[in-house]
């Protein structure tokens, strides 16, 4: 992947400041820093989005993510919480074309980051979540 920018920062050819890496990730800041320590980890191979990743890959990147959370929090006493996110597709936010996940350490509720979750319960019955329900099952691979 000649012109993907994680793939650039695996490999050291641009600047980054990595905090973390081993054989299997690298976890570095985020040059946007939506709040201080705001970091990434990525995955040395390159995947697109988290449909492209097969379960012993999951499995090796996903573990390691909890250690580098600790360490996060760990490193300052004012971080209250973290915000783990995965943008998978533009509509969903996702910029870079390497999957990658936000770890976003968090201060208060005015620190620079939000999420809303909006509430549409009311707008859904029995019926309408057992058919949501039963298509997302019935598409699970075995
Ligand atoms: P997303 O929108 O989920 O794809 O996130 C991509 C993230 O990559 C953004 O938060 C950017 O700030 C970050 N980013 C882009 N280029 C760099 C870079 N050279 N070094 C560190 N972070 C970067
Ligand atoms: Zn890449």
């Amino acid at each position: 992947m000649d012109d993907c920018i994680f793939c650039k920062i695996v490999k050291n050819e641009i600047p980054n400041y990595t905090v973390y890496e081993d054989d299997v990730v690298k976890a570095f800041l985020d040059i946007s820093q939506t709040t201080p320590g705001h970091t990434l980890v990525v995955p040395k191979k390159h995947v697109k989005d988290i449909y492209e990743y097969d379960t012993e890959m999951a499995e090796q990147v996903f573990a390691r993510i909890p250690k580098i959370a600790r360490a996060i929090k760990n490193s300052a006493p004012d971080i209250k919480g973290i915000n783990i996110i995965n943008n998978n597709g533009k509509v969903a936010s996702q910029s870079v074309f390497h999957s990658h996940f936000h770890l976003i350490p968090r201060y208060s509720n005015d620190d620079g980051f939000s999420l809303n979750f909006s509430d549409n319960s009311n707008r859904y019955n029995e019926d309408t979540l057992t058919r949501i329900q039963n298509n997302i099952s019935k598409h699970l691979e075995g």
